[in-house]
């Protein structure tokens, strides 16, 4: 197998991770960058749970298709914009997951209340503005939001990862859905009062940095891949 279809690979099982853990259903879309490149593969406009390694689009920074059958997502100027904003980043994930868009939508920041959480100590900034990325534009607009960041809470409409490779994007965006699920319920069981929640500290949640490398990362992947093979389309969703 080369470098590519590895990396081919990866993004299909990113994108159905997305919709077998429940974070997306027939909307979201991870996607990565082919290395050294201002190009990335991502999957045609249908649900990340049907991404399949060799029906994947290549697609520039300019939002041009470079190659490959079909339509893109509409929303591909999303990753479009963010790779061309930060070369660091390797891998895009967005999607719609439904304990993100109810924080977004009561006003609560995102807040490190467990210890995968923690990898978001430094805060994930909000989009506040509603509505699909549809334009160049509003992609260059939610890169900015990002910024040198992780990721960004999208009001009404999800979340947005960026990172050094599409394994690592989609094990973030899955933590971080979690750790909003947790956050809700925490803040249900404390009637609403956010005083009442025992967050992290910068110090208590630095030395769990690691929950988003190595071989804690290469777990959590192993596993949500193993999850998205093993388990039917629809079977994730909440
Ligand atoms: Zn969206």
């Amino acid at each position: 197998m080369t470098d590519t279809d590895a990396l081919r690979q990866d993004v299909a099982i990113a994108n159905r991770i997305l919709e077998r853990m429940g974070l997306s259903h027939a909307f979201g879309h991870a996607s990565a960058r082919i290395p050294g490149t201002n190009t990335f593969l991502m999957p045609t406009r249908r649900s990340p749970g049907l991404a399949e390694a060799g029906e994947l689009l290549v697609i520039d920074t300019e939002g041009r298709l470079v190659s490959g059958e079909g339509e893109p997502n509409s929303e591909f100027w999303i990753h479009a914009r963010m790779y061309a904003a930060r070369e660091d980043v390797g891998g895009v994930v967005h999607a719609h997951p439904p304990a993100c868009v109810c924080l977004t939508q009561i006003g609560e920041p995102h807040r490190v209340v467990h210890n995968q959480g923690a990898i978001f100590s430094a805060g994930v900034p909000e989009y506040a503005r509603v509505g699909l990325i549809r334009t160049r534009e509003l992609g260059d607009l939610l890169a900015k939001v990002v910024g040198g960041g992780k990721a960004a809470m999208m009001r009404g409409h999800g979340l947005t990862t960026a990172f050094s490779d599409v394994r690592t994007a989609t094990v973030a965006a899955c933590y971080l859905e979690e750790s909003a699920a947790l956050q809700l319920r925490m803040l249900s069981a404390a009637g609403g009062d956010a005083t009442r929640l025992r967050v992290f500290s910068a110090e208590e949640a630095l030395p769990l940095a690691d929950q988003i490398a190595g071989s804690v990362a290469r777990r959590a992947w192993d596993y949500f891949a193993a999850v998205a093979a093993a388990n039917p389309l629809g079977s994730g969703q909440k």
